[in-house]
């Protein structure tokens, strides 16, 4: 059993890294008011929006709509939330030059609007997409104007419509080996928010070059051996305790 870590001892840990970076899931942007896919209120339980017609390609070929259905309730969300403590005191991390990058499994962007630069989306996001018809690809910008004036977006050059680039299920996810590669340069990994369920991501923290900081509300499935801590808290009253022993 991985024994727990104190926010003082975490801030030690902080303290003594040279090198560190974070893998985040879900659990970091839920204080924010975004609900886990996966969890209690998420589309997977709630049906609000059926998992199998918005994240299958195929299902997304016959009829995207359902796809941008949930998209614009999602983004209408995420556009009416704030980072949370834990995104920000990331992205302060990095900029004392402490955090080295992000690894993230979340689409909602919220790292980039806390302030953090290095950040590796596995899943992707909506900051592109692409044409299904000639693969052109398009900025998040010109996504959002044409799900603004169009049920569906199309392609300006050849009317094919328009997939953000956000991961669907059996596409590959995206940043593995520049994931992989910040993990193994890590003296300290700090993993939040993640069940570690969700393969590859769940496998990351096993190239992590030195310590492993799991922090999650819940239980979590990979993640073991002597240099990995396991704290079950909330992140946001976690982190706050944190940034106040690093005195940031
Ligand atoms: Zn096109």
């Amino acid at each position: 059993m991985a024994k727990s870590l104190s926010p003082e001892a975490c801030a030690d840990t902080i303290r003594r890294a040279g090198f560190v970076s974070a893998l985040t899931g879900a659990g970091i942007s839920t204080a924010a008011g975004i609900p886990d896919f996966r969890g209690p209120k998420g589309l997977y339980v709630t049906r609000a929006h059926d998992p199998e017609k918005v994240f299958e390609v195929a299902a997304f070929d016959h009829d995207p709509e359902p796809f941008y259905r949930f998209s614009r309730d999602f983004l209408a969300l995420v556009e009416a939330v704030e980072p949370t403590i834990t995104h920000r005191f990331l992205a302060r991390l990095e900029e004392n030059g402490t955090l080295g990058g992000i690894i993230t499994q979340n689409v909602d962007g919220l790292h980039r609007r806390a302030g953090s630069r290095n950040v590796l989306a596995m899943h992707g996001d909506y900051s592109t997409a692409h044409c299904r018809r000639c693969g052109r690809e398009v900025s998040g910008e010109k996504l959002s104007e044409g799900m603004a004036t169009e049920t569906v977006p199309h392609c300006a050059e050849c009317g094919g419509v328009l997939k953000p680039d956000v991961v669907f299920f059996g596409e590959n996810v995206r940043c593995l080996v520049e994931a992989e590669s910040l993990a193994r340069r890590s003296d300290l990994m700090l993993v939040l928010g993640s069940s570690l369920t969700v393969y590859p991501a769940a496998a990351i923290p096993y190239y992590a070059g030195g310590e492993v900081v799991v922090v999650n509300k819940g239980a979590v499935g990979a993640a073991s051996g002597p240099g990995v801590h396991i704290v079950d808290a909330d992140l946001d009253g976690y982190f706050k305790a944190v940034a106040e022993a690093l005195e940031m």
